[in-house]
Order: structure tokens, then C-alpha cells, then sequence
């Protein structure tokens, strides 16, 4: 069990975060707090109570034939001419019989404070409450490419069923005026995620710093190898977090499944440690983490990279599922993944105070039974996520989500041509997601897996109650 550590909360409140030694469990219920009901006066106990002792206790153990577990010890009270009986557990103290200080949600936190396996759209009731009333609303979250093309050529990369076109990019005085819709509309985060590389686009670093100004927060995830260490402390101080993708714990890893030089692994590793060490030296509050997608070719990385990621002094390593494409062009075997399981718990068990790993279960074992998936099967049957969270590709073209990118029945427009703002409080932008409920058949026209699907099942579960909800 682990030891209690008091913390502050994000209330300022003294919190215990793990479970204190002292709590009620299953193998040792009951609790502490003081109630009207009358307590039995221990003080009243029979002579020599405790089983061994002898005389009055020893012949009442014998005549109630009493049944005592392992490490208990049985005492006898009276109160009112009355026995009774009162097991008494070996750890228990009477010198700390303080009210349960058990704090549920920040234990939890303490390890899931991500929250990479789910969503948090309950932090967002407001815009809920737009979409339960029909009324137009700005996303909560945007997952944005920033270009269409890479300097790596990863075995598992979506974006190369996605036509990426090499030089092609989002143009700066576009970028920054979305980034100015963005604040206006109250769109809370960006991520700069999905598509090419986002820094081979030189505007990514100003659009993160006039994002901040906005209070829109920003993310990105990059292959780091072309990460501007001159404006690293532009990007730690303003970011919410950075990731790296990387699916290998050592050079021959990474030259197999990133297809790169041996000597750019080293070159990354270097380069997130200096992060890191800025990162700390100047108190940035940038999230720093690793990420791992997963294919067969990168099993053998698992534990190196959690172990990486241990020394690197990085905050997290997430391990996700490779996303295929509804006509599976990367040949994922979701069944596969099955067998990794030991590996994934294993890498798991690296994590500490400071440093999250975790799988994304509900994903990556899609080809067993998940909350979200059965045998690949989604558990919901309508897609309602697109407008909480929307996704543009790195052309500047918007689209519902990244899988339906260059499907021109689904196009909304331009960020080059149209003012974001006008675009999501226009009519085609809503005629778009409201064909994404009624057309799309999320069990046929969808791959597994999809960046929606968490919100999708939480939106689903929403849109379609129990019975007597009144009984809650
Ligand atoms: S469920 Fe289908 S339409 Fe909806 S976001 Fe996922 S892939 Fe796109």
C-alpha cells in the first residue's frame, strides 16, 4: 500500500493523494467518523478478552464456537448486561482515530492525471449545453497539421494515405489569423497534431506565443528533429505540452521504425534532455512526454523507451494504437496487439511520482472488449464529436476529422480564404457535422480507433439515456 503524501490541490486545500494506511479497504472495512448512534464503552471489557488470555474470554471463545480469521484478535465488551463481540485487526492503531482524509478523485489523479486513455468533456458543460439546445458553438478542442509533408518517414504514418505533397503548408498570415478566430470564438486548445511535420512550418513558434496571449492553449506533436532549440524557451513557456514521437528506446529501434539515421536518434535524445533541463531551471509549467505508436516492428522498444523516458526526466510515455485507414493501407492487425499486453502493463509499472506510463487501453486492445470497442466494433452508433472536436488538415482545408480529409463531400473551407470565425458561425460548416450524424455509419465508414471516439461514446451515452434517468 502506498504511503499517504499531503499535497496541495488546485483549490489550495491540503489533500491526501494516495490511499493513507490507516483507510477502510475491503479486507478491512469500516470507518472512523463519530455519529449519534450509542458506542459500545470498550473500556468495559471482559477480563482477559484476548483470545490466549485465560479465565472468563477463553470459555466464551469456546461456547460461541466463534470462527476467528487469520491475525484477529477477539475481545468481549459488556454494556447493559450484555456481551458482545468485536474482532480486532492487528494493524489497527487507536493512536490516529482521525476522520478518513481519503480524497478519491486526487488519488486518482495522481496516476491519471492526463487522462490519456479518455476524455474530459465533463470540464466543458457549457458547450454541452450548446450542442444539447441546438444552438452554434466554437470547438472545446482542434487538432491542426501545420504542413503536408515530413522529414521522416515512420512504418506507421496515417498522413500517407492523407495525399501529403511535399513544401505544401499553411502560410503565416493565415495561421495567425486563425489563431485570432480562435480567441475570439473561445476555441480553448489547439493541438498541433496530425498531417506533416509541424515544424517545418517556421510560423508554428509565433502562432504558439500569440495563441498564449489569446488564452487559447497549444500543443504539438513533433518528430523534434528540426525543433528550433533558439526559441525553446518561447515554446516551454507558452505550450501546454510538447510531445515527442518516438517509438523506440535505442538507435537500431529507431532506424527500423522511423527509417532514420541511427546518429538523429541520438541527436533527439540530446535535445529533449536539454528541454527538459530548461525546462526545470526556469520553472516552465510545459508538459514534456514521449509517444509511442505502436506497431509489431516496435514491440521490442517498449520497455526500452519507458526506461528512456525514466532517465530522460520527461513527464510522461504514452503508448497508443496505430491508426489505420477504413481500407486499412498500413495493415494493422488490431488482434495483434492482444499479445502485448504483459509488455504494456510491464512498461507501466516504470511509472513514479513524476513519471506517467501508460497505455491507451480502450484503443489498443480494440480487437478484444474495451469500453469502447468489441472485437473492433464501436459500442456507439452515431459520430456527434466532430464539433467539439474538429480537425484540419495542414493545407489549411477544414474537415470534420482526419479521416475524412480530402473527401470533398465533407469539406468545409479554407482558413486562406475565409475567416475562421465566419466559417464556424456559417451554415456550411454545420450542414457538414450534421452529415457526419446522419450519413455516416461509424461501423463501415470509419477505421478503428478514430481521434473522436472517446468523446463519441461519452456524446452517444449522453443522446441516448436509460431508462429512469430521475433515479440517479
Ligand atoms: S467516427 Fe468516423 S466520422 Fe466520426 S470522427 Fe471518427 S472517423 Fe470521423
Amino acid at each position: 500500500m502506498s504511503k499517504p503524501t499531503r499535497e496541495t490541490n488546485r483549490f489550495g486545500n491540503d489533500v491526501v493523494t494516495s490511499i493513507p494506511s490507516d483507510a477502510a479497504l475491503a479486507d478491512k472495512p469500516g470507518h472512523k467518523l463519530r455519529t449519534s448512534n450509542t458506542i459500545v464503552d470498550r473500556t468495559v471489557e471482559v477480563e482477559g478478552s484476548s483470545v490466549g488470555a485465560p479465565a472468563a474470554a477463553e470459555q466464551l471463545l469456546d461456547s460461541t464456537k466463534l470462527k476467528k480469521l487469520e491475525g484477529q484478535e477477539i475481545k468481549f465488551y459488556k454494556e447493559a448486561g450484555q456481551v458482545g463481540v468485536v474482532r480486532v485487526d492487528p494493524t489497527w492503531k487507536t493512536d490516529d482515530q482521525i476522520p478518513n482524509l481519503f480524497t478519491g478523485p486526487s488519488y486518482r489523479n495522481k496516476h491519471e492525471r492526463f487522462r490519456f486513455d479518455g476524455h474530459k468533456m465533463m470540464h466543458h458543460l457549457d458547450r454541452i449545453a450548446a450542442w444539447q439546445k441546438g444552438e452554434k458553438f466554437a470547438p472545446i478542442h482542434i487538432d491542426m497539421g501545420l504542413t503536408k509533408f515530413c522529414n521522416t518517414a515512420c512504418l506507421y504514418c496515417y498522413a500517407v494515405v492523407q495525399n501529403m505533397t511535399r513544401g505544401t503548408m499553411i502560410e503565416r498570415e493565415a495561421l495567425l489569423r486563425y489563431i485570432e478566430d480562435c480567441g475570439k470564438l473561445g476555441v480553448r486548445s489547439i493541438g498541433f497534431i496530425g498531417d506533416g511535420e509541424p515544424t517545418l512550418n517556421p510560423a508554428v513558434y509565433d502562432a504558439t506565443v500569440l495563441a498564449r496571449k489569446l488564452g487559447v492553449d497549444t500543443s504539438m506533436a513533433t518528430n523534434g528533429l528540426l525543433f528550433d532549440m533558439d526559441r525553446a524557451h518561447d515554446m516551454l513557456r507558452d505550450m501546454t505540452w510538447i510531445r515527442f514521437n518516438l517509438s523506440a528506446g535505442e538507435r537500431d529501434g529507431f532506424q527500423r521504425v522511423h527509417q532514420s539515421k541511427a546518429s538523429n536518434f541520438d541527436e533527439l535524445v540530446e535535445k529533449i534532455r536539454a528541454l527538459v533541463k530548461i525546462k526545470k531551471d526556469n520553472g516552465y509549467k510545459c508538459t514534456i512526454g514521449l509517444q509511442m505508436v505502436l506497431i509489431p516492428e516496435c514491440y521490442d522498444q517498449v520497455i526500452k523507451e519507458a526506461q528512456l523516458g525514466a532517465e530522460l526526466g520527461v513527464d510522461y510515455f504514452v503508448i497508443k494504437q496505430c491508426s489505420d485507414s477504413e481500407y486499412k493501407e498500413i495493415g494493422i492487425d488490431y488482434k495483434d496487439y492482444l499479445s502485448i499486453a504483459d509488455v504494456l502493463k510491464e512498461a507501466e509499472t516504470y511509472s513514479n511520482e513524476n513519471y506517467v506510463v501508460q497505455a491507451k487501453w480502450d484503443k489498443i486492445m480494440a480487437g478484444g472488449e474495451t469500453p469502447l470497442y468489441k472485437d473492433g466494433y464501436r459500442k456507439y452508433d452515431q459520430c456527434h464529436g466532430t464539433p467539439f472536436l474538429l480537425q484540419v488538415s495542414g493545407n489549411g482545408k477544414i474537415y470534420p476529422c482526419g479521416p475524412f480529409f480530402n473527401k470533398e463531400r465533407f469539406y468545409i473551407g479554407d482558413i486562406h480564404d475565409q475567416s475562421f470565425f465566419d466559417i464556424v458561425m456559417g451554415d456550411r460548416y454545420w450542414e457538414v457535422h450534421n452529415d457526419v450524424v446522419n450519413s455516416v455509419d461509424v461501423h463501415k465508414d470509419c477505421a478503428v480507433g478514430c481521434r473522436q471516439d472517446y468523446v463519441n461514446k461519452f456524446l452517444w451515452d449522453l443522446k441516448s439515456p436509460p431508462e429512469h434517468i430521475n433515479f440517479i
